[in-house]
């Protein structure tokens, strides 16, 4: 369900029945003269709307504001949009915190933006998850008080972990496209592989007729883009999320 449609009752069963909370997390980014600027966060998007119509997940407004850079183009007349990451990270733990407080413990924010070595991160993850961590340390000491993993009822703090309780798992940060898929699938900026995607998930934001317009070398491979192939990725990532959903 999109969150901003819930009713009361419904975020409490959501709550209730654990139902994975997640953020669309992305950027506005130039992407060639052929693609809409919000594709990476489009992409997330869509895929979510994928994901509800197999399970019950709750999607929240998408967060566009990222930190894009400029590495593919400045600003002006582009679209680019860039958000620090030192900005970003305040607002990301407002907004967990808020979310625990309601009584969320399983969200997730899922992102595309520069995810090719999501484990060394870039900034707008390492924002997001930084903010995750620090929603978390604040939501335990405010519940439990300053000492609550020296104190005695914690003893079983690791054992528990193996039962599915490790606080730390409440808020996880995911790339849309994890390493399986992204040795199956061409990952780029604005080519083949990002265009393809779009036109499988949100034909509307490509125009290939402005094609010849494109002056960056990360677009070359975009006339190569089909419905078909991003029919392919599509399927790739639907599946590894449901997977990836279900697991709590
Ligand atoms: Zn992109």
């Amino acid at each position: 369900m999109r969150y901003e449609l819930m009713l009361p009752n419904q975020i409490r069963t959501a709550i209730e029945e654990r139902w994975p909370v997640v953020l669309p997390l992305g950027v506005l980014e130039y992407h060639g003269e052929h693609m809409a600027v919000g594709m990476d966060t489009l992409a997330v998007v869509r895929m979510l709307e994928l994901v509800e119509a197999e399970m019950n997940i709750v999607i929240l407004p998408p967060f566009y504001y990222g930190a894009a850079s400029y590495a593919v183009a400045g600003p002006e007349g582009s679209g680019t949009v860039q958000v620090g990451g030192n900005v970003l990270a305040p607002f990301g733990e407002a907004l967990f915190h808020g979310l625990l407080r309601i009584g969320f413990r399983n969200i997730h924010a899922i992102i595309h933006h520069q995810t090719e070595n999501f484990a060394a991160g870039m900034p707008t993850d390492l924002a997001f998850k930084a903010a995750g961590r620090q929603a978390i340390f604040r939501m335990l000491e405010e519940k439990s008080g300053e000492g609550w993993w020296g104190d005695d009822a914690m003893a079983s703090y690791y054992s528990e972990h193996g039962e599915g309780r490790n606080p730390f798992n409440w808020i996880q940060v995911h790339p849309l496209m994890s390493p399986e898929i992204l040795a199956e699938y061409p990952f780029d900026h604005a080519g083949q592989g990002e265009t393809s995607l779009m036109l499988a998930l949100c034909p509307e934001a490509v125009d290939m007729a402005r094609l010849a317009e494109n002056k960056g070398w990360y677009t070359a491979t975009a006339k190569d883009a089909s419905a078909e192939l991003g029919a392919r990725g599509r399927d790739l990532i639907l599946a590894r999320l449901l997977t990836l959903l279900k697991q709590d």
